[in-house]
């Protein structure tokens, strides 16, 4: 265990240095999109018809503030928590005002850390990163949907918090920085929980106010065990019925139900061939996010300090260049 945390405490430092980077100039969207959230809520007062509200700062044309520090760990509130399917839950956290917003540019990514007594007596902290599921430029609240393993240190913990309690998170950590209008052809594989990365970007590129990636194309292998498994499955389809020359979602599973039609089985060289952006396609690049076997599989392992590692496994095979590869 002990190798597991040191390895996460070198990422958080590194990732830190690359965060406060971003920190230095604020993305332009969430600046523009939080007066829709504020006109949103303008309407949805003005409904109530409680005047009082107009001290409220949402109404002051405030900056939004990030939430979260790069430097240090803050305690957020655990708020809600909803069922998902068997295994996965969604968490709402508090941000200390309705000013505040995540604000985790695309695509990045935060630390959680919980405390644990280690067997001299002091405390060491197991440090895991998740992925929002809420808009980075929601204000009030962060969502995460997380996954339960029953011999995981972190998603245990965080499935044992009860409303009230609160989590240690830092961030954001800068994992790929999409640059709008740079990419043309996008392909996505994703595994389980892998998806939450993904979903970051796909809204970001399909988002209205986007007008620079109109033309770019996404495609995105899903792998999950069951059809249950299927995490945001409706949001998905709906980028694929709104979309359909732009997004195709092809799912594989591994245990199908009676009458599934898709691909059984895991992610093989075919499906990726059939399916993904060849490696000769120009402005390609290829996303890769789930779990370790999976990623060793496909693109190779992350490197012992979480870069990224040497392209290995299927897409090495296919002739992808490593520099059309990125792994979260
Ligand atoms: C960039 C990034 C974003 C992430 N975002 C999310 C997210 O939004 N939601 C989410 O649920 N997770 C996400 N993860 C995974 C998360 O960080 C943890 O690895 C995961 O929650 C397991 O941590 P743990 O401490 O509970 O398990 P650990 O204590 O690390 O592992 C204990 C055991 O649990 C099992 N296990 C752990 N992880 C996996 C796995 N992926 N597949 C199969 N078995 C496993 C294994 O049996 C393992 O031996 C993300 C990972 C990365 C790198």
């Amino acid at each position: 265990m002990t190798p597991r945390i040191d390895t996460c405490s070198k990422q958080v430092a590194g990732a830190t240095r690359s965060a406060r980077a971003y920190h230095g100039s604020w993305p332009k969207t969430v600046k523009r999109s939080v007066p829709w959230s504020g006109a949103a809520t303008v309407a949805a007062l003005g409904v109530i018809g409680t005047t009082c509200f107009y001290s409220n700062s949402v109404f002051a044309d405030a900056e939004p503030k990030p939430a979260f520090s790069p430097e240090e760990f803050r305690a957020f509130e655990l708020d809600t928590v909803l069922p998902v399917n068997h295994n996965t839950k969604k968490f709402r956290f508090k941000l200390p005002t309705n000013e505040h917003v995540s604000g985790l540019h695309v695509a990045s990514c935060v630390m959680t850390r919980c405390p644990y007594k280690k067997e001299d007596g002091s405390t060491g902290y197991i440090i895991r990163p998740y992925t929002p599921v809420s808009r980075e430029e929601t204000p009030g609240y962060v969502e995460f949907m997380i996954k339960y393993y029953p011999e995981g240190k972190m998603s245990k913990h965080i499935h044992n918090l009860k409303p009230g309690d609160s989590l240690e998170i830092k961030g954001p950590m800068a994992k790929y920085d999409w640059e709008q209008g740079r990419r043309k052809n996008v392909g996505m594989i994703a595994g389980g929980t892998g998806i939450t990365p993904m979903l970051q970007l796909i809204r970001k590129i399909f988002s209205e106010k986007n007008t620079k990636d109109t033309d770019t194309k996404v495609t995105l292998i899903f792998a999950n065990q069951t059809e249950e498994d299927i995490l945001i499955r409706d949001e998905l389809e709906g980028y694929a019925k709104k979309y359909p020359d732009r997004f195709k979602l092809v799912h594989a599973i591994d245990r199908p139900s009676k009458g599934w039609t898709g691909h059984v089985g895991y992610v093989t060289p075919d499906l990726v061939k059939e399916h993904l952006p060849g490696p000769d396609t120009p402005d390609t690049i290829v996303f890769c996010c789930g779990p370790d076997a999976m990623l060793a599989a496909l693109a190779g392992a992350k490197a012992p300090d979480k870069s990224q590692g040497p392209l290995e496994g299927v897409l090495k095979q296919l002739n992808y260049p490593q520099d059309k590869v990125y792994k979260f």
